[in-house]
């Protein structure tokens, strides 16, 4: 069996190293909003290059405190992709806006900027650009249409931790970046986890009171927030995980590599990585017209496949009030029905990358 995700093997080497850290946490049963919190919001904040990092409970709360801290709220519209996972829009519609839709670019599945400056209305308040599977958007023109229209723009890095754009990280390119720790991502934690990226102190002490039910000192409060802290144990096995992130993504890279030069004979699309860009493959999707033949060609063999996305989220059905419908966004359509993704992680070894790679080739062959 080639897995497609094995998170034991990860955990394997590091077992005495994260029982330690998590034993610390419980010797000083400190375990909301404390030491190892901070120094994680410290180290993500150097990483990514920005001024201030804040914990939150989960990549969705984080996309969710960042809207709401830029004041986006009921009558509002905000653009994103309708390719990705549901959180993206879930957030926006959480804070009482409204997800307006712009398609996707065919080779790199991110939102094409070309596509947004129509969808903009005197109600459009933001953009979240999606950085899907790790790949960067095409965010220097999406800052230039934020920047004509005067919108804000919060980077969905919920799968990108570590990616990279013309040298710079993902989530310090717009205005507010959001991370996910859930734990299949590419710096996942023991449970859920989030954390929000920005310089500006203005949002980042909006976002500090609001996880803490907008109260600064003890039984004030200054507007009414919730509970989403990024809990101390997840902020120790994190902190063990963020040395190793470096080493992993150039794994992920290397097998990225080594399935994409096999596969270029092959009528199958495989992940585009535009000049400058240094993506972290949390996926590596290809497409082709007969996904479900090879999936189940691939699944025979012993090969686990998956697809990411197989419904575009116009089409929810939590969205019919919205009015799009069949057609509105080929691109993402056709995408949503074409695409695989192949095994990826870090500790896939080369045996299990071969079988992969002669298993597709066969599939095309035969
Ligand atoms: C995982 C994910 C999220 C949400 O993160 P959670 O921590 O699971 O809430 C948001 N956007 C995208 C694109 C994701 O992949």
């Amino acid at each position: 069996m080639v897995p497609f995700l094995d998170l034991v093997r990860q955990y394997r080497p590091l077992r005495q190293e994260i029982k330690s850290a998590v034993e610390r946490v419980l010797r000083s049963q400190r375990f909301v909003l404390g030491d190892e919190g901070r120094v994680l919001e410290k180290k993500i904040a150097r990483k990514t290059g920005v001024k201030f990092a804040v914990g939150l409970a989960s990549g969705s709360d984080a996309l969710y405190v960042a809207l709401w801290a830029l004041g986006v709220g009921p009558g509002d519209e905000v653009i994103t992709t309708p390719f990705t996972f549901f959180a993206s829009s879930g957030a926006i519609s959480r804070t009482g806006a409204r997800p307006v839709f712009a398609d996707i670019d065919e080779r790199t599945f991110n939102l094409d900027p070309s596509q947004i400056a129509s969808k903009i209305t005197s109600r459009t308040k933001a953009i979240v650009p999606v950085h899907l599977f790790g790949l960067a958007c095409d965010m220097d023109a999406i800052m230039v249409v934020a920047k004509k229209h005067g919108l804000f723009v919060v980077e969905d890095a919920a799968q990108a931790f570590g990616a990279e754009s013309r040298g710079r990280q993902v989530g310090a390119l717009g205005d507010i970046g959001c991370f996910s720790f859930y734990p299949t991502k590419n710096l996942g934690g023991a449970g859920d986890g989030g954390m929000l990226v920005t310089s500006s102190p203005q949002w980042a002490k909006k976002a500090v009171l609001m996880r803490d039910h907008g109260s600064q000192t003890k039984y004030r409060h200054e507007f009414i927030g919730m509970n989403s802290r990024l809990d101390e144990l997840q902020a120790a096995v994190l902190l063990v995980k963020l040395k190793y992130l470096e080493r992993w993504n150039a794994q992920r890279r290397a097998i990225a590599r080594r399935y994409t030069e096999v596969f270029k004979d092959l009528p199958l699309q495989t992940p585009f990585v535009p000049k400058g860009h240094d993506p972290t493959f949390h996926l590596y999707s290809v497409l082709t017209k007969k996904r479900d033949a090879l999936s189940r060609f691939l699944a025979k063999k012993g090969i686990a496949s998956s697809v990411y996305y197989p419904s575009p989220l116009h089409l929810q059905p939590c969205y019919r009030g919205l009015g799009y419908h069949p057609g509105d966004f080929p691109v993402s359509e056709r995408t949503a029905k074409e695409i695989l993704a192949l095994p990826m992680f870090p500790e896939l070894s080369r045996p299990e990358t071969g079988r992969v790679l002669a298993a597709v080739r066969e599939f095309f062959r035969s």
